[in-house]
């Protein structure tokens, strides 16, 4: 826990009723509890809201001009959360926001590139799902400690009405890395983010000093490990590391999602992913040293499964729509479905190059009926057709 927590703490204990000063006193116990150790704060005064609502209004319109916007973003103007917070809150009132951060493990598996290949991020257990269950589970021991002083709460994760990571970074959880990735001192940039927040009848006083300095748009603070580290920007493929305003067009964990159609280079550089691309996340220093407290919230039942030996690509091929569900349907990338699933194995094949595919990519000429594959399939064929 950083000093600025140890701060916002002392801060707290001391100028509050009897039930806020409850919640504050136990919650690092109920989180831990909840098996949430990581975690940072805001605790808002009404005030302080309406300079959150300013710095919000103001990003947006930077994120309103960036060209580089993917289809999975809502439009800025609807993506308002502390306005949204400014209208539930009396003058009298205060806000706590919480942002908690889901620690998982690398993919540390080697795949031949005849096989299909799903980081780590994304193969295990639906991140959306334990991070919702587990922080219900606080709001419930949150409300019952808070009492009469609570008068709201909710939680989110990656709902996309949010920016969750802009949240994170002002809650005080990471800084940002030149590879956009929120940076924990603790756990790198390997870990998913939530939101809970619960608005309490009371207003604090002193404000925490923390508000001040950091909601400024030049505020955003680049990780000060990133000053003499090149590493992500030399090992990403599609080179959009280290720039000022990335394009997410050309991130491939971005193309292992898009339904839009590739080009050839796309795909080439997509090799054998098919979901996600954490090449950026593995050579980051702050991934390699991740903290061995953190591996601990690791071992836990939601995130032990097999190890990852790679998806054998024909059988992708051979899957319904609900075969997929049974199979991967609690996993972290089955949202995006079994088309694009199967897109992404064709791509993999056709650049594995290997000639064993080709004869048994001819037992499923169906997909040249399929407007969405078959440009995909004949790709594959074409890549791999022996000379
Ligand atoms: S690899 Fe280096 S430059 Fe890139 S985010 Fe990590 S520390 Fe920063
Ligand atoms: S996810 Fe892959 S393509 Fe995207 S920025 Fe990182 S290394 Fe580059």
């Amino acid at each position: 826990m950083d000093q600025n927590m140890n701060n916002n703490k002392a801060n707290a204990n001391t100028n509050y009723g009897t039930n806020i000063r409850a919640l504050f006193a136990q919650m690092d116990n109920i989180l831990i509890r909840g098996q949430l150790s990581y975690y940072d704060f805001l605790y808002m005064g009404f005030d302080e809201l309406k300079k959150m609502s300013v710095h919000e209004r103001n990003l947006l319109k930077h994120i309103k001009l960036n060209p580089f916007k993917t289809e999975f973003e809502p439009e800025p103007d609807q993506r308002f959360f502390f306005r949204m917070l400014e209208a539930k809150v009396n003058s009298d009132e205060s806000v706590l926001l919480l942002s908690v951060a889901l620690p998982y493990p690398r993919q540390r598996a080697e795949v031949s590139k005849s096989k299909g290949f799903i980081e780590g991020s994304s193969w295990y257990y639906d991140y959306h799902t334990i991070l919702r269950a587990r922080m219900n589970q606080i709001l419930v021991m949150f409300s019952e400690i808070g009492r009469d002083a609570v008068k709201e709460s909710g939680c989110f994760v990656d709902t996309s009405d949010y920016i969750d990571r802009e949240l994170a970074f002002l809650c005080g959880l990471g800084n940002y890395g030149k590879n956009q990735m929120l940076i924990h001192p603790d756990l790198g940039t390997q870990f998913h983010i939530g939101h809970l927040y619960i608005i309490l009848e009371e207003r604090m006083d002193p404000l925490l000093s923390k508000m001040e300095s950091e909601i400024e748009l030049d505020g955003r603070r680049l990780y000060s490990g990133c000053q003499n580290c090149d590493k992500c920007v030399k090992a990403c493929p599609a080179e959009i590391c280290g720039t000022i305003q990335m394009n997410r067009l050309e991130c491939i964990s971005y193309l292992t999602q898009t339904k839009k159609t590739l080009t050839f280079e796309e795909m080439k550089m997509m090799r054998n992913k098919l979901y996600g691309c954490d090449i950026c996340q593995n050579v980051c220093p702050t991934n390699l040293t991740q903290n061995k407290s953190g591996v601990n919230s690791l071992n836990i039942d939601h995130w032990q499964l097999n190890d990852f030996e790679g998806i054998e690509l024909l059988e992708t091929l051979k899957l319904s729509q609900s075969a997929f569900k049974r199979q991967y349907g609690d996993r972290g990338f089955a949202w995006r479905g079994v088309k694009v699933f199967k897109r992404n194995a064709l791509i993999a094949m056709g650049n594995s190059g290997d000639n064993i595919f080709y004869e048994k990519l001819k037992m499923f000429s169906e997909l040249k009926e399929d407007d969405f594959l078959k440009s995909y399939y004949e790709y594959a064929l074409r890549e791999t057709k022996p000379d």
